[in-house]
């Protein structure tokens, strides 16, 4: 507390990410970064665009880029708006579209950053209780008095929805925005963008941190009808009129035209996430089912909490919620097979 601070500064309870130690070298599995490093087309492109032109500020509209991502998701570069990570995108569209008067729905279990931006931007909210599954309970969301938002996947649950059953959120809340938080939709869940021609009230956000290996570049966008667009448009404006540099600018653009090693990168962390599955099985771990590059786990018999100290110890970093419901999980992302592999070498001896 300081006596400096605004009400507001003073009120606020602020996210906090994952841990990013330095004391040592750690097997990284707590933030849900890629393993992978962005592709080398990506870095030669952002190292082209590092010359004297810094000196001006970049284009406040983003809009090749916006062109870029419109052509590759099949809209139009006046249904795209882009942000400095998505976190910023959603952070904006708590401005753009929900009320303190008017109950906006999300989650009980879903990305913690939804209630502190409830919070600093006064949203009126209720947390859905997801079902003991985890799963997403779909009717629970039909006729919201103030709109929607859901992370398909959900996290840290890592489950998807199904596209009938977020067309279903849709269309049972017509006059509200219906926000769906693809951060991590790349790793096997069904975008729903192809929806966003069909209704006014959906907005689709993603982000290149995960699947495009780009968190540290910071960008995030948002796809929907160029009412919701244009409602993003003006808080941007009253905000930072540059919310991406010249470089990530840059960057991004090459991300998308460099299709095949997206591609070839979302599926092997796939591919070793069903790998490893069977083998946390095997050693006792309750796994629920992913559509993510996360999983959710709880072991039968050692608590999470414990698992989590031990494998920080040995150097491996996963994510630990004390929650209530979810006290017994650990979040882990999934890293390369040599990182995994270490990581259930060091469980084995833990447990
Ligand atoms: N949505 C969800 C569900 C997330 O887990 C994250 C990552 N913490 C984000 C959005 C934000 O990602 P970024 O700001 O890096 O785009």
């Amino acid at each position: 507390m300081s006596k400096y601070w605004s009400k507001l500064a003073a009120r606020l309870e602020p996210y906090v990410p994952g841990e990013q130690l330095k004391d040592k070298k750690y097997i990284k599995l707590n933030t849900n970064e890629n393993p992978y490093p962005p592709s080398p087309r990506v870095i030669e492109a952002i190292k082209a665009a590092a010359d004297s032109r810094l000196k001006l500020y970049p284009d406040p509209l983003a809009a090749d880029l916006k062109e870029t991502l419109a052509e590759y998701y099949g809209v139009k570069s006046s249904q795209v708006f882009t942000g400095n990570g998505s976190d910023e995108v959603l952070a904006f569209c708590f401005m753009a579209f929900f009320n303190s008067d008017e109950e906006a729905l999300f989650p009980d279990i879903t990305y913690s950053f939804y209630p502190v931006y409830a919070n600093i931007f006064n949203t009126k909210y209720r947390e859905v209780p997801l079902n003991d599954d985890f799963s997403i309970p779909v009717e629970k969301f039909y006729n919201s008095e103030g709109g929607v938002i859901i992370p398909n996947p959900n996290a840290p649950t890592a489950r998807a929805l199904s596209h009938d059953d977020i067309e279903k959120i849709i269309i049972n809340n017509r006059d509200k925005v219906v926000i769906i938080d693809e951060a991590y939709v790349d790793f096997g869940a069904d975008s729903v963008v192809d929806l966003i021609g069909k209704y006014d009230n959906l907005l689709v956000v993603q982000t290149m941190s995960k699947s495009r290996c780009l968190a540290g570049l910071r960008i995030g966008w948002a796809m929907g009808q160029e009412e919701l667009i244009e409602g993003l448009t003006r808080i941007k404006d009253c905000i930072n009129s540059y919310t991406l540099d010249r470089l990530a600018l840059a960057g991004a653009e090459e991300a998308i035209k460099e299709d095949e090693y997206f591609q070839a990168t979302r599926k092997k962390i796939m591919t070793t996430r069903e790998r490893i599955i069977p083998e946390l099985e095997k050693l006792g771990f309750k796994v629920i089912p992913s559509k993510s590059n996360f999983i959710f786990i709880s072991h039968v018999k050692v608590k999470a909490e414990k698992i989590f100290l031990r494998l920080k110890e040995e150097g491996v970093l996963v994510r630990y919620f004390n929650k209530p419901r979810i006290d017994n999980y650990l979040r882990v992302s999934i890293g390369t097979d040599l990182e995994m592999d270490t990581m259930i070498k060091k469980l084995e001896q833990i447990l």
